[in-house]
């Protein structure tokens, strides 16, 4: 029997032991931190052995194949001592996909991944036998254990695309590539840049890359290297023959010769990276034959993702907007491009070496006070105290909520963008996020 080693107890990890258990490896799961008590419980129920809060490496480097879980970086002591021995390390994605045979749609890019995938799976379970999974929700490898979907929609990290051999989506997707998680690269660009189009590495002529064709980075990449996708571009800014842009407020999209036509005005989601992601959603859609009206009446009843510009509550005629998730400048980027009214904005968080510029000129124009939430505020305090005439800092999200209260005026908006990471006052993004939305529930 082969002995199946996983490095990390959590959603893809369990995830793997289960399929790898019902494949016929010999299952074990170490885990150098603590496993969450229902991971436990999964693992125990299952006889799957396990162990936490150290790796033994007897009962590790005798495996014949390694899945690492994405959260583990490669210059981890143990995870190099593998690779010396040639052991093969592959992620969850690499190991689930050869057990299945359903159609894969895999999303990738710096941002827009979630909302894309969400969005994407939105349109094609009206009229397809479709899976969403990835980093959101159950893990894919577990879904393919008790699910039978003929199809999946794929939300895949940069990480997860660095273990891959054969992976090999029908349908690839990069929403964009901006500077992200550098610190697992090297800190090099270009090798954060090489394992997004991963993703195309195994694609033959009969696949499909759809991705931005505004975003330089990607132009770049595609004009020197070489690949054996069919490229399906998108743009907001010109004419594309084969692929999706936009004209007079319509989303046009062409492949083959057959064109859909769709109106920008009743999108759902708000934004041009929102008509980005609907661009990318309705490509796929279109490629696997739904129906022009399903897609068109989908982006119109799409109901977003908590935490993406989520709309909270108004109150005294001033919209609280929670955009949590916006963990890195370009999101914020796209955040206050879209706000449409004089805006109160909160910011700030763990910094990940953050250039502020590309704000100005929003700050500039919308923005009329900020308020920075962050245990060190004094990098925004220094960048933006000269821009805009309100700016105050605090530590509690209740108190940042409260001053955006009393600052914002009937017509204005309130907006929690962060630009930041979140580990330095919350757990997480999403606790950021709930935290804000209950402190405007409080007001
Ligand atoms: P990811 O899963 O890649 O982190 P999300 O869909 O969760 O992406 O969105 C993360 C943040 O980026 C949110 O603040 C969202 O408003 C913003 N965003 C969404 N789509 C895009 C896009 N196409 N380009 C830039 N920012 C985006």
């Amino acid at each position: 029997m082969e002995r199946l080693v996983i490095l990390g107890g959590g959603e893809s990890g369990v995830g793997t032991a289960l399929l790898g258990k019902n494949t016929g490896f010999e299952v074990f799961v170490s885990d150098k931190g603590t496993i969450k008590e229902k991971y436990k419980q999964v693992l125990i129920h299952n006889d799957i052995k396990w162990e936490e809060s150290s790796h033994t490496e007897s009962k590790i480097l005798n495996a014949d194949l390694i899945m690492k879980s994405p959260g583990i970086p490669d210059k981890a002591p143990l995870v190099k001592q593998i690779r010396a021995m040639g052991i093969p390390v592959v992620s969850e994605i690499e190991f689930a996909s050869n057990f299945t045979d359903a159609t894969i749609i895999g999303i990738t890019g710096s941002n827009g991944k979630t909302t894309t995938a969400t969005l994407t799976h939105h349109i094609l379970k009206q009229e397809l036998n479709v899976g969403l999974a990835g980093n959101i929700g159950d893990s894919f490898a577990k879904q393919i254990l008790e699910k039978d979907y003929e199809n999946y929609v794929l939300e895949i990290s940069s990480f997860q695309l660095d273990d891959i051999m054969d992976f090999k989506p029908h349908i690839a997707v990069i929403t964009n590539i901006t500077t992200d998680h550098l610190d697992r690269y090297d800190y090099k660009f270009e090798n954060y840049i090489d394992s997004k189009f991963r993703i195309t590495q195994n694609q033959t002529k009969k696949d499909y890359l759809i991705y931005d064709a505004d975003d330089e980075v990607i132009n770049e990449w595609l004009k020197n290297n070489s690949i054996q996708s069919t490229l399906l571009p998108f743009s907001l800014t010109k004419i594309i023959e084969n692929g999706a842009y936009l004209e007079n407020n319509n989303i046009k999209i062409t492949i083959d010769n057959n064109q859909i036509i769709m109106p920008t005005t009743n999108l759902a989601l708000e934004g041009k990276h929102n008509i980005k992601n609907a661009m990318a959603a309705s490509t796929v859609a279109h490629l696997l034959n739904i129906r022009k009206q399903t897609i068109r009446e989908s982006l119109e009843n799409f109901q977003g993702v908590e935490h993406r510009l989520e709309h909270v509550l108004k109150i005294n005629k001033v919209q609280y907007i929670n955009d949590s998730k916006a963990t890195n400048v370009n999101a914020t980027y796209y955040a206050l491009e879209s706000m449409e009214t004089p805006t109160v904005w909160i910011v700030g968080g763990q910094d990940k070496g953050n250039n502020y510029e590309e704000l100005f000129s929003f700050v500039n124009e919308k923005v009329k006070a900020i308020i920075c939430l962050g245990v060190d505020n004094e990098k925004l305090l220094n960048t933006f105290g000269n821009i805009v005439d309100i700016i105050v800092e605090t530590q509690f999200m209740s108190e940042a909520v409260k001053i955006a209260y009393k600052i914002a005026e009937a017509g204005d908006t309130v907006l929690l963008s962060p630009a930041c990471a979140s580990f330095d006052l919350f757990e997480n993004y999403e606790d950021r996020g709930r935290q804000f939305k209950a402190a405007v529930r409080n007001l």
